[in-house]
């Protein structure tokens, strides 16, 4: 009886052991986050320029901040960067060479606010938030949405940055409207976080496709479409053809799947299936269209799926800061 007594203490710390040396190096929070003990806060973001923004999130995150917080400052980050040519200041125009902007923000207690074809303001995000706050309503659009922010205090700027012109100007000489899967012509930061207690929000924003019809709004500041947040379940949002997300509610529809037991990777996977089987249905060319989805459940638990490759997303959790190349469909 001793015997196996001390065999099984043994074993044990053996195996306390072996598990502490496979996370040395790690500071404390990290081994807890590899150890599963641990997985919140946590945070995603679409694409590249995610890796900076998720910094900023993270920043509010780690110190126990709100979700709602990191998401809005995470999303400002390429919002204010005139470099980057599909989301806010520095955005490529529409086929007017008019900047217009498209962005919703969800937080736990399913407050919802949104922006739509707003001109002229460079963090629409902070204008959906203020729609959230200060408003009876969730959506302003166009001029509507303008009086409004300028009605805050917001500042009305150019967006039009030099290089987004000569685009332009490029483009009209055969103003040929094809958008073209990861051919850099648009582009959103989604981002959804999980913070230290446990509650989720998400932001959406984006300049939209590039060379648009005016007034052409996607799917990033439609509810649902480019972002959904279930603070007792998950979050989801979206980036590529808007028009393709918002055909099946896109992000709804992944939050719903991880309500029915879906990984968030199921639930992505299976969301993409669904605009593969519409798009065969309606002979249309899966080929020329690009969706990508990222998930993150109540867990901490996260996934991503897309049409085809080239997508991808970044993770920030007490491990560090990663880009993630997302799987894909058409291989
Ligand atoms: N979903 C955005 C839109 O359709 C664009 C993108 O994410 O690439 O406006």
């Amino acid at each position: 009886m001793t015997n196996r007594r001390n065999f099984i203490k043994t074993a044990a710390i053996a195996s306390v052991a072996v598990a502490l040396n496979s996370f040395k190096g790690e500071s404390e929070e990290a081994k807890l986050v590899l150890s599963n003990k641990k997985i919140k806060p946590i945070v995603l973001s679409t694409w590249r320029f995610g890796i900076q923004a998720n910094e900023a999130a993270w920043d509010i995150l780690k110190r126990n901040g709100r979700a709602l917080d990191a998401v809005e400052a995470g999303v400002k980050i390429p919002e204010g960067d005139p470099k980057e040519r599909s989301v806010g200041y520095g955005g490529r125009p529409d086929r007017d060479g008019r900047v217009t902007l498209d962005a919703c923000i969800m937080d736990e207690f399913s407050n919802i606010g949104s922006v739509a074809c707003l001109e002229y303001i460079k963090h629409p995000i902070a204008v959906a938030r203020s729609v959230m706050e200060k408003t009876p309503h969730v959506m302003l659009v166009g001029d509507g949405a303008l009086q409004f922010a300028l009605s805050q205090g917001f500042v009305k700027e150019n967006l039009l940055v030099e290089e987004s012109e000569k685009e332009w100007k490029e483009w009209l000489k055969t103003s040929q409207y094809k958008p073209i899967a990861n051919i850099e012509n648009h582009d959103t930061i989604g981002m959804i976080a999980l913070d230290a207690n446990g509650n989720l929000s998400g932001a959406c924003t984006t300049s939209g496709m590039a060379f648009k019809m005016h007034g052409r709004v996607g799917d990033s500041p439609i509810i649902g479409a480019g972002l959904y947040v279930d603070n007792e379940i998950g979050a989801a949002t979206a980036t590529g053809h808007g028009e393709e997300v918002i055909r099946i509610s896109g992000c709804h529809l992944v939050v719903e799947l991880m309500r029915q037991g879906k990984s968030p990777q199921k639930a992505c996977e299976e969301a993409v299936a669904r605009i593969v089987k519409l798009t065969k249905n309606r002979n249309k060319n899966l080929k020329d269209i690009q969706v990508g989805f990222i998930a993150l459940n109540k867990q901490g638990e996260y996934g991503s799926y897309c049409i085809q490759g080239g997508f991808n997303y970044a993770v920030n959790d007490a491990t560090g800061n990663r880009l993630i190349d997302a799987d894909y469909f058409l291989k």
